[in-house]
């Protein structure tokens, strides 16, 4: 597995003392400096105004070219590098889909800024472009043999509501997300399914505080592994935010290190059987630096049969505290797929 990176990600400075801020990529390389193993780094270019045409608005693209010092929205401050910084995050993830889908060669794109709250026409929690989107539809659209249809699975503590809508109408993208109900954006109830060709292709997993684990380990095994076994997609791309690990500051689930290096492990395991080894991760949220750190590096390590001791392993949800949420998922999604 491939880790794509750009140093000018650590430029990005929301505001000072942000949580969103460049020490987040500073732990986790740091952190690869300490360890045996030594993963290939890649280094993207930035997206080109097509790229970004695919899935935002001319407006909003403006906008971001021209809007110069101040907050685009109540969570999202605009500088004068800040587009050019998107374009390039955005870069990271197009040549890790790129590498992902032409050469199933898994990669891990650690991009800042993040994106899974950018909309087609505005920005959100400290997002601006769309990282997974712009991927996403820039395989679909590729001229030599496009992708049919993308999985997208998104397990940051937050609901993607910028990818969630920008896919909500079409089923040549299946949005899966895990998230904590109550907290930022608000959005992402079970009841939401898509609209149009769309009905029945998107997923919402809306957990309550204190979930983790063992609830999680069941909505996998209930809904998103039939679901995708079921969509058979052409490449599965995974926002992965680490702010469910119950060290992160801003919210409250309860998923331990080795939770997410399950989930993970999973994810690339699906991948082998239904779409050759096309996946690809997108970092998106994760405040708590050391839990960051530590599930970057172990499931790139892991990917690459290097051992990695985990710190961070309590189990806080023993129980399937998350179980009912569980079931009315079911309940809801059985109206398109088979789910027992
Ligand atoms: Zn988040």
């Amino acid at each position: 597995m491939s880790l794509i990176y750009h140093k000018r990600y650590l430029d990005h400075i929301l505001t000072w003392g942000h949580p969103e801020s460049p020490e987040r990529l500073n732990a986790i390389m740091n952190k690869l400096d300490t360890v045996d193993f030594k993963p290939e780094i890649l280094t993207p270019e930035p997206v080109t105004d097509n790229d970004l045409k695919s899935v935002h608005t001319p407006e909003y693209i403006e906008l971001m070219k021209n809007f110069g010092e101040g907050w685009m929205d109540p969570n999202t401050y605009h500088h004068e590098e800040s587009y050019e910084l998107a374009c390039l995050a955005a870069g990271g993830g197009l040549l890790g889909a790129k590498l992902a889908y032409e050469e199933k060669r898994p990669t891990f794109v650690i991009p800042r800024p993040p994106g899974h709250h950018a909309e087609a026409a505005s920005s959100g929690g400290f997002c601006y472009f769309n990282n997974i989107a712009i991927a996403a539809q820039n395989l679909l659209t590729r001229k030599k043999s496009p992708a049919e249809r993308v999985a997208i699975v998104d397990i940051d503590v937050h609901h993607g509501n910028g990818t969630h809508d920008i896919f909500f109408n079409r089923k040549d993208v299946l949005y899966i997300s895990t998230h904590q109900w109550g907290i930022y954006p608000g959005t992402g109830p079970a009841e939401l399914t898509g609209e149009g060709p769309g009905e029945g292709y998107t997923v919402n997993i809306p957990f309550y505080s204190g979930t983790g684990d063992s609830s999680f380990k069941l909505a996998k095994q209930q809904i998103i592994e039939p679901i995708l076994k079921q969509y058979k997609p052409s490449i599965i791309l995974i926002s992965i935010g680490t702010d469910a690990h119950y060290r992160d500051p801003l919210a409250s689930l309860a998923l331990s290190s080795a939770g997410y290096l399950n989930l993970a492990k999973h994810f690339i395991k699906l991948s082998k059987d239904l779409c050759q080894s096309r996946i690809a991760f997108f970092l998106e949220g994760g405040y708590d630096l050391n839990s960051l750190a530590e599930i970057v590096n172990a499931i790139v390590a892991n990917f690459n049969n290097n051992k990695y001791e985990l710190q961070y392993t309590e189990q806080l949800d023993r129980d399937c505290a998350g179980e009912n949420v569980v079931d009315k998922v079911v309940e809801v999604q059985k109206n398109y797929w088979e789910l027992k």
